[in-house]
């Protein structure tokens, strides 16, 4: 039975990670922080089956332990502060997690099972202001964020342990990914989630920053099936993950509010506050490397996406509708 550990696997894309591997017969292992609620929303179906280490990015000890109790074939380093927004007004924390983390991760490899197969999560962030489009494995990086910035030397150390180690470590540039699963602060589901609230009448407007900002967004379900076709590859590399359409955040307005019958311009109010230090204007991945070596295609388009979040979004809410009243009546 081949073994894989995760980091983050109680985030978006670690829950459709482990899904996937649970799938395809492996033990997992999962590595998850201490916090003061637990959150396992993402995993509840699977919480189970997955073998919890407790660990963080910032603690080497509690990640060789990890890395030396589960001897796994494959290690995911999924773990990051992960939203943009928030690396500003936590630029260390984030480096440290998101830079300092993946070094962390390496080095517990290293030491306790040098011949695991090692991903780490990288990003179109670190594309930045961008050199050229649509970006590409060899587009030189110009991050924009504290994230940015964390994420670029992630990749690099991660290349660096490769060739200074021999060690299978690949770097997955992923381009954006959504799902029902995605954070409430990102743009997507914070899009869906408000347009199912208006339409349940339990919200009357919505507050917006850059609506002319252009994004490649993809279905998460889909990239982390990149993730493990990577690792089963003979070889090592980096791989740009993307679906190669572009479409900005007014778009993904139009499309989520007129899914419900709604015209987003009655509803919208754009609010300086959600407007960032330094944007990143325009994400476009040319995953032709990883169509061609990995045989990786997406399944779900970008309508589809986001009706699905739709969806996902008016059943949660009416749901918790339904329990707020039987709460009011007991
Ligand atoms: P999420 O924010 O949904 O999940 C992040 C996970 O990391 C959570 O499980 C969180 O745990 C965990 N975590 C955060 N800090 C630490 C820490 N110090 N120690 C241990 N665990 C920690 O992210 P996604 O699933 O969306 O993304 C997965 C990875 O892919 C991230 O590295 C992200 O930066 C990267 N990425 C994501 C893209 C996207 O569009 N989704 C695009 C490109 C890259 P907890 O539940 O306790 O908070
Ligand atoms: P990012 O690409 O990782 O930063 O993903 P996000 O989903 O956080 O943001 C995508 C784009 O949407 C960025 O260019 C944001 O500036 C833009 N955007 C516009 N309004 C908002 C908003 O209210 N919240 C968020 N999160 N992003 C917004």
């Amino acid at each position: 039975m081949r073994k894989a550990l995760i980091t983050g696997v109680t985030g978006q894309d670690g829950s459709y990670l482990a899904e996937l591997l649970l799938e395809k017969g492996y033990k997992v292992y999962g590595v998850r922080r201490r916090t003061s609620t637990p959150n396992y929303e993402n995993v509840e179906r699977i919480k189970d089956e997955i073998e919890w280490i407790s660990g963080d990015l910032s603690d080497l000890s509690s990640l060789i332990e990890a890395v030396n109790r589960s001897q796994a074939d494959e290690v995911y380093n999924l773990a990051a502060q992960s939203f943009v927004e928030a690396s500003w007004p936590q630029p260390l924390f984030t480096g440290n997690a998101t830079a300092i983390g993946v070094t962390n991760m390496l080095e517990a490899v290293r030491i306790a099972k040098p011949d695991a197969r090692f991903y780490q999560a990288s990003s179109s962030e670190m594309f930045g202001k961008v050199v050229e489009t649509p970006q590409r494995e060899t587009t030189p990086f110009y991050p924009r964020s504290p994230y940015g910035v964390a994420k670029v030397y992630g990749h690099w150390i991660t290349v660096n342990y490769r060739e200074s180690f021999n060690m299978f470590a690949c770097s997955g540039i992923l381009f954006n990914h959504e799902s029902p699963r995605r954070g409430l602060e990102f743009v997507t589901r914070k899009v869906t989630n408000a347009v199912a609230r208006i339409k349940l009448g339990l919200q009357k407007e919505l507050r917006m920053g850059n609506l002319d900002s252009k994004r490649d967004w993809g279905f998460a379900g889909d990239y982390v099936k990149a993730m493990w076709l990577m690792l089963q590859q003979e070889q090592p590399d980096d791989y740009v993950i993307s679906t190669g359409e572009m479409h900005t955040v007014r778009e993904l307005l139009e499309i989520a509010f007129s899914y419900v019958g709604l015209n987003y311009e009655d509803y919208v109010v754009i609010d300086p506050k959600f407007f960032r230090p330094a944007e990143v204007d325009l994400l476009l991945g040319d995953c032709s490397k990883a169509k061609q070596k990995l045989g990786w295609e997406q399944d779900v388009s970008f309508v589809n996406l986001i009706h699905m979040m739709v969806d996902a979004d008016m059943e949660r809410n009416k749901g918790e509708m339904k329990y707020s009243e039987s709460v009011l009546v007991v």
